[in-house]
C-alpha cells in the first residue's frame, strides 16, 4: 500500500469538496500527506476537573456538568451570552460574544455537557470565553481522550468546517488502519542504533499520544528522520557534484598574487583572513571544483579575499567576476578594487544595468577575446550575452540576495565550471548554514580588522529628536557623516517615500548649514549614484536613504547611523544597517529610534542590538524569535525543504547526529546499494519526486 498516492477525497469524512481544500490550503494531497500533517498543540483531557481546581496557570479545562441558565446581557453589537454553569457544586460563567442565536437553539439547560475551554480571569473569578460543548455520550471515556491534537488550519478551512477537530476526525481512523503496520522508512539497524520508535507506532503516537513519553518519543523519532533525509540528500547531490566536475587547478601563486601582496596591500591581514586565503587555496589547487561559503561580519574584510582569490586565477590564465546585488555596491567595489589593484597591469571592467550600450559591448568583446581579466557587475553579469574566454573564480558578494538560479547561471559560464566563492554578512546559525547550504564548504571571518572601536548602541523615543538633533550637530562639527535611514516596505511603498521625503525635508530644515543627501530604490541609477558620490566625497554631511545603502557601502568617516522606525526593521536588517558605520578610526553610533509603544518582540530586538555587535549571536537570536522561516536573507531562497516537525532553532544537535549519520552511510555505501539501506534510496527518490526539484547548485 503506498499511501503517498492514495487520494483523500475517499477517506470517511472528507469528499471532494474538503480535499480540495486541503490541497489548495495546506498541500495536503495524498493519505501520506495527512498522516504527515502534525499537530502543532496537545492539550490534555485524560481527566475532568472540578471548577474549585481552577487556577490561572491552566491552558485549558475539562469540566462535566450542566447549564442552569442562560442570560443575555447588554445591547446591540456589544451584547454578550452569558451561561451559568456548574459541576454539581460550584458554577462557572461560560461566555459567547458571537452566534448567540446558535449557542441558544444548540445547548439546552438540565442536559450533561463536557464543557472545555481557556479559565479566563474576569472580576475576581473564572469565565470560559467561547467554550467546546460536547454531549458526554458523544465523547469517548477521558482515560481514551488522552492527550488531544490540535491542528493548524486556515480561515478558510474554518468557515468550511475543517477546523482542527475536523480534522482530527479525519485522521483518527487513518490512524487506526496504519496500525496494521506501514513500511518503515529507516533501515532496522538505524532505529536500534539510535533508539528509535518505528513509524507506525510514531505516527499513532504524534496524533494520539497514549502518554507523554510516547509523544516524546514519536516526535524524537519523526524529527530526526527529516532531519537525516534531508541531509542524506544534500550530501549525496554533494557527492555526485564533486564526482562529476573536475576543478580547474590554480597552481600556482604567481605575478600578479604576490606583486599586489608585497606591494598593494598597505596593511596586515588578520589572522582569520589569512586562514580562509589558505583553505581558499587548497580547494582551488586540488583538482575539485570549489563551493565555498564565505562568513564574516560586516566590516571583517571579505572583499579583499575576494580579490585575493580572484588573483589566483589571474595568475593561472583564468579570469574571475564578482557580481554584486546592487548597483551602488558594484560600482565601489569597482572603484576600491581597481584602487587596490594600481600599477598591476590587469584590464578590470564594471558592468551594471546602466552600463553605455558601447562600452557594454567593448566589455562582452574583451571578455570573449581574453583581454579583460576582471569583471564586477550586478546581475548584468548573467545574461546570455556575457561569455567568457576562460572563466575560473566566480565570487558572489551578498549572496543572500540571489536566488538559486541566478547563481546558477554563473556556473555554466565556462565548459567547466568555475570555482565558487559566495560571500554574505549575514551570519548565518550554524544549523540553518547546514541545511540552507549544506553543501557548501564553510569558511568563516571571525576577527575584524584591528583599531576598529565597537560601535556604541543606543535606543530612543521618538521624543527625544531635540536631543539627537544636538548629537548629530556635534558629530559632523567635529567632520564625521551622519546616516539616516527610513524603512521602506513593498506594502505601503507610497507612505514609505513620504515619510523619506518628510524627513528630508525636516533635515534640511533642522540642519540648515549642513548638506544633505538623498538615496532611495526609486530614483534612476545615475541620480543615486551621484547623490552617493558626494556622500563618499564628503561634500555632504548627511544622508538620507532608504535601506538601499543596507549592503555594502563602505564610507569609513561615517560615524552615526540613525535608523528611523527602527521596530520595522528585522534584526539582521539592523545589524546590517548598523554595519555602514564603525569603518573608521572614530568611535562610532547607532541610534535607533521608536515610537514608546512597542511590542514585546520588538522591544527585544532593540535590546539585542543595543546589547551586542556580534553578527552570530544576532543571528541566533534572529532565529530563536521568529524561526527560520522568517529569516532575513533566508526569504528569497527560503529554506528548500519544508520542515514539518523539526525546528532548526531547538534541534540543533539533533540536526549534527543526523548529518553525522548521513555521511557515515554515504561514506560507506554512496549509492545506498547495500541491502539494508535499500529503504533510504527508495524513501530519497520518493522525496525528490514530492518537493520541488533541488538543484545540485547551491
Ligand atoms: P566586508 O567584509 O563587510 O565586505 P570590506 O571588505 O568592505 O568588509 O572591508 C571593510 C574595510 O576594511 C575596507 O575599507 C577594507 O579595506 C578594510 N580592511 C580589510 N581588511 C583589512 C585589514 N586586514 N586591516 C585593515 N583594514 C582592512
Ligand atoms: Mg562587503
Amino acid at each position: 500500500m503506498d499511501l503517498s498516492h492514495q487520494d483523500i477525497k475517499f477517506l470517511p469524512g472528507v469528499g471532494p469538496k474538503k480535499a480540495d481544500l486541503l490541497a489548495k490550503e495546506l498541500n495536503i494531497h495524498s493519505t501520506e500527506d495527512l498522516l504527515h500533517h502534525y499537530p502543532y498543540k496537545y492539550v490534555d483531557r485524560s481527566r475532568f476537573y472540578y471548577l474549585h481546581e481552577i487556577s490561572e496557570e491552566m491552558p485549558f479545562i475539562q469540566v462535566k456538568g450542566q447549564i442552569i441558565r442562560f442570560e443575555k446581557v447588554g445591547e446591540g453589537h456589544k451584547q454578550r451570552l452569558s451561561a451559568i454553569f456548574t459541576d454539581g457544586q460550584e458554577t462557572i460563567e461560560l461566555v459567547w460574544f458571537k452566534g448567540v442565536k446558535w449557542v441558544l437553539e444548540k445547548y439546552k439547560t438540565g442536559i450533561t455537557y463536557v464543557v472545555f475551554g481557556k479559565p479566563s480571569p474576569f472580576n475576581g473569578h473564572f469565565n470560559l470565553v467561547h467554550p467546546e460543548i460536547e454531549l458526554e455520550s458523544q465523547l469517548p471515556p477521558p482515560e481514551q481522550m488522552g492527550l488531544q491534537p490540535y491542528y493548524n488550519t486556515t480561515e478558510k478551512m474554518k468557515t468550511n468546517f475543517l477546523n482542527s477537530k475536523a480534522i482530527q476526525k479525519i485522521i483518527y481512523p487513518l490512524v487506526k488502519t496504519i496500525k496494521s503496520g506501514i513500511p518503515e522508512t529507516l533501515p532496522a539497524y538505524m532505529l536500534k542504533k539510535f533508539a528509535l520508535l518505528n513509524l507506525t507506532e510514531s505516527l499513532s503516537n504524534v496524533h494520539f499520544p497514549k502518554n507523554a513519553d510516547l509523544l516524546n518519543k514519536a516526535r524524537q523519532r519523526l524529527k530526526f528522520e527529516e532531519l537525516f533525509y534531508i541531509q542524506l540528500s544534500i550530501l549525496q547531490q554533494t557527492k555526485w557534484r564533486d564526482q562529476h566536475f573536475k576543478g580547474f587547478i590554480f597552481n600556482k601563486i604567481g605575478y600578479f598574487f604576490n606583486t599586489f601582496f608585497n606591494q598593494n596591500l598597505t596593511f596586515e591581514l588578520t589572522n582569520a583572513q589569512k586562514r580562509v586565503i589558505r583553505e581558499i587555496r587548497i580547494d582551488v589547487g586540488s583538482g575539485r571544483q570549489m563551493n565555498r561559503l564565505l562568513q564574516g561580519d560586516v566590516g571583517s574584510g571579505k572583499t579583499l579575499v575576494a580579490l585575493m582569490s580572484m588573483l589566483m586565477a589571474v595568475d593561472n590564465g583564468f579570469q574571475a567576476c564578482i557580481m554584486a546585488p546592487t548597483e551602488i555596491l558594484a560600482t565601489q567595489h569597482y572603484a576600491s578594487i581597481t584602487q587596490l589593484l594600481v600599477n598591476l597591469e590587469l584590464k578590470v571592467g564594471l558592468l551594471t544595468g546602466s552600463t553605455k550600450r558601447k562600452a557594454r559591448e567593448e566589455i562582452h568583446e574583451q571578455l570573449r577575446n581574453g583581454k579583460m581579466d576582471l569583471l564586477i557587475g550586478t546581475h548584468a553579469l548573467i545574461e546570455d550575452t556575457v561569455q567568457f574566454k576562460n572563466l575560473g573564480l566566480v565570487v558572489i558578494d551578498e549572496q543572500h540576495r540571489f536566488g538559486v538560479e541566478q547563481r546558477s547561471k554563473l556556473w555554466k559560464k565556462n565548459q567547466n565550471p568555475p570555482h565558487i566563492l559566495v560571500m554574505t554578512a549575514t551570519p548565518i546559525p550554524r544549523t540553518l548554514a547546514m541545511t540552507l547550504y549544506g553543501d557548501l564548504s564553510i569558511s568563516v571571518i571571525d576577527e575584524l580588522p584591528p583599531g576598529r572601536k565597537p560601535i556604541q548602541t543606543f535606543h530612543y523615543y521618538q521624543n527625544k529628536r531635540q536631543g539627537l538633533n544636538q548629537f548629530i550637530t556635534k558629530q559632523v562639527d567635529s567632520g564625521r557623516q551622519v546616516y539616516i535611514v527610513y524603512p521602506l516596505i513593498q506594502e505601503s511603498e507610497k507612505i514609505d517615500l513620504q515619510n523619506l521625503e518628510t524627513g528630508f525635508e525636516y533635515i534640511r530644515d533642522a540642519f540648515p548649514h549642513y548638506k544633505v543627501s538623498m538615496v532611495h530604490g526609486k530614483m534612476k541609477a545615475a541620480d543615486k549614484d551621484f547623490q552617493m558620490q558626494k556622500f563618499i566625497a564628503g561634500e555632504t554631511q548627511i544622508m538620507v536613504a532608504t535601506t538601499v545603502i543596507e549592503v555594502g557601502v563602505n564610507v569609513p568617516n561615517a560615524s552615526v547611523m540613525i535608523i528611523e522606525s527602527a521596530q520595522r526593521f528585522g534584526l539582521s536588517q539592523l545589524h546590517q544597517l548598523r554595519g555602514r558605520v564603525g569603518r573608521g578610526a572614530e568611535q562610532s553610533y547607532c541610534i535607533l529610534l521608536t515610537d514608546f509603544k512597542l511590542g514585546t518582540e520588538s522591544r527585544k530586538r532593540m535590546e539585542i542590538m543595543v546589547r551586542t555587535n556580534d553578527g552570530f549571536e544576532i543571528s541566533e537570536a534572529d532565529l530563536k524569535l521568529r524561526g527560520p522561516g522568517d529569516m532575513d536573507g533566508t526569504q528569497q531562497s527560503g529554506l528548500p525543504f519544508d520542515l514539518k516537525i523539526a525546528n532548526l532553532a531547538q534541534d540543533g544537535k539533533m540536526l549534527e547526529i543526523a548529518r553525522r549519520a548521513a555521511a557515515e552511510i554515504l561514506d560507506d555505501d554512496p549509492q545506498l546499494e547495500k541491502l539494508e539501506n535499500k529503504v533510504m534510496s527508495v524513501q530519497l527518490s520518493r522525496m525528490k519526486t514530492n518537493t520541488l526539484n533541488w538543484s545540485v547548485i547551491s
